[in-house]
């Protein structure tokens, strides 16, 4: 009789083991997918659902990380469709061009150029 409980005891535990183990992945995949980067599989291995209540409230991040990378990405693309502008002469110069059409600077001259003048 006392082996018996002994044993439910010790199979509950294992099972309450394992839905934690279970809670931790998911709480790990709901904020990945939410778009945090952090590891969060211990948060719900400790909290168990509360943890994947609380993950499930969390605000989504990645929507906001993705606009920001695709802004990064128009603006890389427009620098290169618009070329680059002499620090010298406030020219501007196509992508190919690898000297100002105007005061003969190089792109490199003109890149060193600006950034002294920021300092
Ligand atoms: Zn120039």
């Amino acid at each position: 009789m006392g082996v018996n409980i002994i044993g439910i005891i010790i199979v509950f535990i294992v099972i309450f083991l394992i839905l934690q183990v279970i809670c931790g992945v998911i709480t790990h995949i709901i904020m990945k997918k939410k778009g945090y980067s952090s590891s969060w599989f211990f948060f719900g291995l400790l909290l168990g659902i509360i943890a994947i209540v609380i993950v499930a409230l969390k605000p989504d991040n990645s929507e906001k990380e993705e606009s920001d990378e695709k802004k990064e990405h128009n603006k890389n693309k427009k620098i290169k469709t618009n070329g680059w502008k002499c620090t010298f002469c406030n020219c501007n110069n196509s992508d190919e061009a690898e000297y100002c059409s105007k005061c003969g600077a190089s792109y490199g001259q003109s890149v060193q150029n600006g950034e002294e003048k920021k300092v």
